[in-house]
């Protein structure tokens, strides 16, 4: 990279596509179809395995260093739930990765000697400490190169004891088979990058492999996707969470509202009440004072008749 395209890489990710004097460049929003949301997330295998063996060449979808800080931006206020499109990205490419395993097993199969399961764990054991080896010596390679003299020695005598594991843990292998068949025996597959290793591979290829950039590069990418996976877990999770709280609040307003409805019922069952008993007071006076007229002529017959027999 030129010194000017990184600087402008690193504009991008300081400020997005907001910043000044970037008129030429395409306009597409983080969001749109056409963005890589693996890359967004830091997480595209076309980004980790680029410059290795397995370099995937450019990914189909668009990779923009200036989206990827609009999304970091935007992901703070708003949830887009890329995490779910990322993880079903990568899942597939691991799915490529254990098929490919898998063919290449088979394909071993064929042409070694079946073992039993015994035996296997003896050649398991081996190939773990090759492993181990590898990492160690890429590790102290790396520790050299920053000047770390002497913890680079440390780990360099932690791979002399692994060596003195691995001979007798070969020796162990050796005696459990014909010689013609160890001979065979000497391919296994990386699980984690699907490569074929060599069970007899000098320390050179073993630091190469296991401190290459192909086999961190799957192991990040393995890595990825499960911090993906939890990540997807955890907000589905959450949004569950959010619309049971929804629900919850959307049952307890009908409660209340319901509660006021049968408190104004009782209301007005009462004010129609009191109506009904000022109706029935208001009657019965009503009643007197058309009665008294009616009796007052009684009275006045009556005493009509006294007075007057
Ligand atoms: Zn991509
Ligand atoms: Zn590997």
């Amino acid at each position: 990279m030129s010194a000017q395209a990184q600087m402008r890489a690193m504009l991008d990710q300081l400020m997005g596509t907001a910043r000044d004097g970037d008129t030429m460049r395409q306009r597409i929003k983080f969001t749109d179809d056409r963005v890589c949301k693996s890359h967004l997330l830091d997480s595209c295998p076309h980004d980790i395995l680029s410059g290795t063996r397995m370099d995937l060449g450019e990914c189909a979808k668009v990779h923009d260093l200036a989206l990827r800080a609009d999304y970091e931006i935007a992901s703070k206020e708003s949830e887009y739930f890329f995490e779910l499109d990322a993880a079903e990205h990568l899942q597939s490419f691991i799915a490529d990765c254990d098929r490919r395993t898998e063919l290449a097993k088979k394909r071993l199969a064929e042409t070694q000697d079946e073992i039993s399961a015994e035996v296997a764990a003896k050649a398991e054991r081996v190939h773990e400490l090759n492993e181990e080896i590898g990492k160690l010596l890429a590790k102290a390679e790396q520790l050299g190169g920053e000047g770390n003299v002497d913890e680079a020695q440390q780990v360099l005598e932690k791979v002399e004891k692994t060596r003195a594991l691995k001979k007798e843990a070969e020796d162990v292998y050796r005696n459990s088979m014909p010689a013609s068949s160890f001979q065979q025996q000497k391919l296994r597959v990386c699980e984690v990058c699907s490569a074929y290793l060599g069970l007899h591979d000098n320390d050179r290829r073993l630091a190469d492999h296991f401190g290459g950039k192909l086999h961190l590069g799957f192991i990040e990418i393995r890595e990825k996707l499960d911090k993906l996976r939890k990540a997807v877990v955890e907000k589905q999770e959450k949004m569950r969470t959010r619309r049971r709280e929804d629900r919850e609040r959307e049952d307890e307003k009908e409660r209340q509202w319901e509660m006021e409805r049968e408190r104004e019922k009782q209301r007005e069952w009462e004010r129609e009440r009191e109506r009904e008993r000022r109706r029935s007071r208001s009657r019965s006076a009503d009643r007197y004072r058309y009665s008294f007229p009616v009796l007052s002529h009684f009275v006045v017959v009556f005493f009509c008749f006294v007075f007057l027999d």
